[in-house]
């Protein structure tokens, strides 16, 4: 299991200072940060602590378990996003 990143993502980045494994991405400064809509998580870094989703002043994060059924394809787009 992991968590993910959906659409109401705002990229203000307190997920990637909570995260204990360098999971989310891609980085502030970087090219990659300002052409993605939002941030996401790689689901082979992710140790599922669930200290992202408690930062996160949006409620953008959450366990692929728990995923809406409208943010179904969030878990799809995370990992999408690191198998580039
Ligand atoms: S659940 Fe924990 S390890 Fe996984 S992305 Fe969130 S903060 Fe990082």
């Amino acid at each position: 299991m992991a968590h993910v990143i959906t659409d109401t993502c705002i990229k203000d980045g307190l997920c990637m200072e909570a995260c204990p494994s360098e999971a989310i991405g891609p980085a502030p400064g970087t090219p990659e940060f300002d052409a993605v809509p939002q941030l996401y998580i790689n689901p082979s870094e992710c140790l599922d602590c669930g200290g992202c989703a408690a930062a996160c002043p949006t409620n953008s994060i959450f366990c692929i378990g728990d995923l809406p059924a409208d943010k179904a394809d969030a878990a799809a787009k995370n990992a999408a996003y690191y198998k580039k």
